[in-house]
């Protein structure tokens, strides 16, 4: 018998939200049953309500950044018990025996990931966010939240920490090397303070300066305004490293050519149109363009560790469900400081 369960949908692609009950499958033996305390609001989420990525499944429950405690364990469960604070990502399912499932890195499972909401379970069910007072996710996609972590500013890790940390780690920022971190919201304000613990020399190019203040507080050693032309004349050849978490489109070549000869520009920001770049952009200084998605759940589980081993704390907003809407238009307006 599944469970009722309080939710906020969105009935249709762009319309307002509006309260709903979802069902809930009962907990199995391999899964634990959350009570949702929290839940960040991803700019993803946006893109998906809108149908910036094409169409969605609706009536959508978004929400990939959630924390809450553990209501119940199924038999089977290892590691979870009741009251324990645990945080669920990006994803809710995958084979678990493909290679990059054996690898720990889901995100690439060939069978498919089940995404925490707008997808397909492998049984065909909708799989609702977390927008709602209660989830049931299989074990493996539970992660701890670690002692000494609020639980509303651990939320928006589950998706921009993971999202930030594993390119960053994987394109080794670090003691001497130079990263830009192209646009300073809920990705990127968490990014410029993973790269500072990494211990990079860490430059923030945002639209304007109006941020400044905060990224330097957040470590930022410089900060540029990408609206002024001079800002990539003075950068020519300067970075190892450039993680673009912004998401609309950029000018690429613009961004390439800030990178030093072999340098790497890694797009994680998901824009509704395609990018365009100039492949002598890349070939004047052998770099590299690529992409990241999310992270695997050891990956996880290791990002939020790290977190709290080094402070690294998203600055939020606490909104209540009643002010979804409105969020939203101040995401896409960037006026968020920096995560509701
Ligand atoms: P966000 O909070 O809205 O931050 C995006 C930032 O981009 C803004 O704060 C702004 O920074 C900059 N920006 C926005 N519009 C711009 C424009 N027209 N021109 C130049 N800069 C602009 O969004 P988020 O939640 O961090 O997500 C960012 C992107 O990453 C989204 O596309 C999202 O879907 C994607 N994403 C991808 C993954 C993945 O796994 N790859 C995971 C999560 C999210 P400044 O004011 O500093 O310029
Ligand atoms: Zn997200």
């Amino acid at each position: 018998m599944p469970t009722a369960t309080e939710a906020l949908q969105c009935p249709q692609t762009g319309a307002p939200f509006e309260r709903a009950t979802i069902d809930r499958r009962d907990p199995g033996p391999n899964d634990i049953e959350i009570e949702i305390k929290h839940c960040g609001i991803c700019h993803s989420d946006i893109h998906q309500v809108r149908g910036d990525w094409g169409a969605g499944i609706f009536p959508m429950v978004p929400g990939h950044e959630i924390v809450g405690v553990v209501a119940a364990v199924g038999g089977e469960v290892e590691g979870f018990a009741a009251g324990d604070r645990v945080g669920v990502g990006c994803f809710v399912d995958s084979c678990g025996e493909c290679e990059h499932c054996e690898n720990g890195e889901e995100q690439f499972c060939v069978k498919g990931v089940v995404s925490t909401y707008n997808a397909r379970d492998y049984d065909g069910e909708t799989t609702y966010g977390g927008y709602s007072t209660r989830i049931v996710v299989k074990d493996h996609f539970v992660v701890h939240i670690p002692d000494g972590m609020e639980l509303d500013v651990a939320a928006p890790l589950l998706c921009a920490g993971i999202t930030t940390y594993s390119p960053l780690k994987r394109w080794g920022a670090g003691e001497g090397k130079r990263v830009a971190i192209v646009g300073m919201g809920g990705l990127g304000h968490v990014a410029v303070q993973i790269a500072k613990a990494m211990g990079a020399e860490v430059t923030v190019l945002s639209h304007s300066m109006s941020k400044e203040e905060d990224g330097r507080r957040f470590g930022a050693d410089a900060y540029y305004a990408t609206a002024d032309k001079e800002t990539f004349k003075a950068l020519r050849g300067s970075f190892d490293l450039i993680l673009n978490t912004v998401s609309a489109n950029l000018p690429i070549d613009r961004y390439l050519s800030t990178l030093n000869v072999g340098g790497a520009m890694v797009n994680v920001g998901a824009p509704a149109e395609p990018d365009t770049f100039r492949a002598f952009s890349l070939l004047g200084g052998r770099r590299i363009l690529a992409g990241s998605i999310v992270g695997g759940l050891p990956e996880t589980q290791e990002m939020l560790d790290f977190c709290a081993e080094h402070g690294v704390e998203p600055q939020i907003e606490r909104i209540t469900v009643d002010e979804v809407d409105g969020a939203y238009d101040r995401v896409a307006d960037s006026s968020v400081r920096y995560r509701c």
